[in-house]
C-alpha cells in the first residue's frame, strides 16, 4: 500500500469488543498505511490447537502446542470483494472460522501463554519493519511497538462491549444469549488484565478514549486529528 504520509507506527491497544478494529481499519484506509489485526493471530492460533485436538474445554495440551508452534504461519490479505481482509492460517482462509465465541475464548487461553506470545511478537515485528502500520492488540504499545508514534487506549463499558458483540454475532446468524457474551466479555478482560504475561495495560504514553458515549464518525475524527498531528 502506498501512503503520502511519513510511515509511522499507530499502536491501538484495549479492551476486547471496544471497537478497536473498527477505527484501525478505518484510520489504516485514510492513512493509505497496512492494518495488522493481531488478536486475529492469537485467534488463528487457537483454532489450529482446537483442530489438533489440543485445546477444548477441560484444558490445553500446551506441551503438543508449543512443539508445533514453529508451525504456525499467519498472514492477512485483502478481501476480493474489497471490504476489509482476509486471516489465513497456513495457506488457508479462516476468516469465518475464527470469528466464533468458541474460538474467541480458545485466544483468551493460548494467549496467556508465554511461547505463544513470543511467537507471535516475533511475526508481529516483522510485519511493521517498515512501519507505515496500524496494529491493534491487547500489548502493541506496551510490547510490541514500545516506540510506536501514536499509541491509543481504547475503553468502554463491559455491558456496551456486550451489547455491540451480541448484535454482531446475532447478524451472522450465530445462536447466543446476551448473558453469555456478557460474562464472555468479562472472562476476557479478566484473562486479559491478569495473565502474568504482557497483561493488558495501558502504556503511560498512551491517549485514551472511553467510546461508550462516542458516535464511530466522532471517533474517526478524533483519531484522525491525533494521526495528523503526529505526521505532518
Ligand atoms: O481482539 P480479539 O478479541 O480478536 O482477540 C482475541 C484474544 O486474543 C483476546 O481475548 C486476547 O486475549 C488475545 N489477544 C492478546 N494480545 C493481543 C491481541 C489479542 O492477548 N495483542
Amino acid at each position: 500500500m502506498t501512503s503520502s504520509y511519513k510511515p509511522i507506527i499507530v499502536a491501538i491497544d484495549g479492551y476486547s469488543s471496544c471497537g478497536k478494529s473498527t477505527i484501525a481499519k478505518s484510520l489504516a484506509k485514510f492513512a493509505g498505511y497496512t492494518y495488522v489485526d493481531t488478536g486475529a493471530m492469537y485467534r488463528a492460533t487457537a483454532l489450529y490447537a482446537i483442530r489438533n485436538g489440543w485445546l477444548h474445554q477441560d484444558g490445553i495440551n500446551s506441551q503438543a502446542l508449543q512443539e508445533h508452534i514453529h508451525e504456525i504461519n499467519i498472514c492477512f490479505q485483502p478481501c476480493p470483494e474489497g471490504q476489509g481482509q482476509n486471516t489465513y492460517l497456513n495457506g488457508e482462509n479462516v476468516e469465518q472460522e475464527i470469528r466464533t465465541l468458541e474460538v474467541a475464548n480458545g485466544a483468551s487461553k493460548v494467549s496467556s501463554l508465554g511461547f505463544v506470545r513470543q511467537e507471535m511478537v516475533r511475526q508481529q515485528q516483522q510485519m511493521g519493519e517498515k512501519k507505515g502500520i496500524v496494529m491493534d492488540g491487547r500489548d502493541i504499545g506496551t510490547v510490541v511497538f514500545p516506540q510506536a508514534e501514536l499509541k491509543l487506549f481504547l475503553t468502554a463499558s463491559a455491558e456496551v462491549r456486550a451489547r455491540r458483540r451480541y448484535l454482531e454475532l446475532q447478524a451472522k446468524g450465530e445462536d447466543c444469549n446476551f448473558n453469555d457474551v456478557l460474562s464472555n466479555v468479562m472472562e476476557r478482560d479478566y484473562r486479559d488484565t491478569h495473565r502474568t504475561e504482557s497483561p493488558l495495560r495501558k502504556a503511560d504514553d498512551a491517549i485514551e478514549i472511553d467510546n461508550s458515549n462516542l458516535t464511530p464518525e466522532k471517533q474517526d475524527e478524533i483519531v484522525k486529528q491525533l494521526f495528523l498531528q503526529k505526521v505532518l
